[in-house]
């Protein structure tokens, strides 16, 4: 299987980031990554100490980096780098925005979900609808002017519900939310200065896949 289904926690380990993807745990003291600081496996107390990375390696676990906090499989993400390559403007950019502008993402970013894996699975089960039309699929892109909705039956849905009340989202200025309704307005296309989380520098990714 394609997918990733291990435990999550080991890619941030892995990549020596934390890519947020168990919404309220990763906020809390349990996370991981404050309390084993360092690769899995045996020897991963010991790795980080070894070695300094090659480029390669660096570009690597960014590449890995991006794709884990997205969701996205090596295929699709290989796909979103070339059609970047091709839209006017900085390419690097450009990835992010087609990242950004995924259906599961502004879910997440609306703060109906705590993660992207879970806003995924919100449309993945058909919780949401643009311009009133269910799209059950989350690579499904947004554009200005489109309005995103938590469907009427799924409203008060548990997990919809925790996620408004967690309340840790900050929506960012592309996206204008109303949270009593459940949805969400997509006001602009996002710039490089709005995504203030990249999970890793996007020129470093564009470089991996250049070589
Ligand atoms: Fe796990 Fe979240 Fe911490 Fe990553 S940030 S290690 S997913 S709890």
């Amino acid at each position: 299987m394609a997918r990733y289904t291990g435990p999550v926690c080991r890619i941030c380990r892995r990549e020596n980031r934390k890519i947020y993807l168990k919404g309220r745990r990763c906020l809390s003291p349990k996370c991981a990554m404050e309390r084993r600081p360092y690769p899995p496996g045996q020897f991963g107390p010991s790795s980080q100490r070894r070695r300094r990375r090659s480029d390669y390696a660096l570009q690597l676990r960014s590449k890995q980096a991006l794709r884990f906090a997205y969701g996205v499989l090596e295929s699709q993400l290989r796909r979103y780098v070339h059609q970047a390559e091709r839209m006017p403007g900085v390419a690097g950019e450009n990835l992010l925005r087609l990242l950004e502008t995924r259906l599961d993402n502004v879910v997440y970013r609306a703060g109906f979900a705590l993660s992207r894996r879970q806003a995924r699975q919100l449309v993945r089960h058909r919780h949401i609808e643009v311009n009133g039309r269910i799209v059950d699929i989350p690579s499904y892109r947004v554009r200005p002017g489109d309005v995103i909705r938590v469907c009427q039956n799924s409203k008060n849905l548990l997990p919809v519900a925790e996620a408004v009340q967690a309340g840790f989202s900050r929506p960012p200025r592309w996206l204008q939310v109303d949270v009593e309704v459940r949805s969400v307005t997509v006001t602009d296309v996002p710039s490089r200065d709005d995504v203030t989380d990249a999970p890793a520098d996007e020129q470093v990714v564009m470089e991996f896949y250049s070589r």
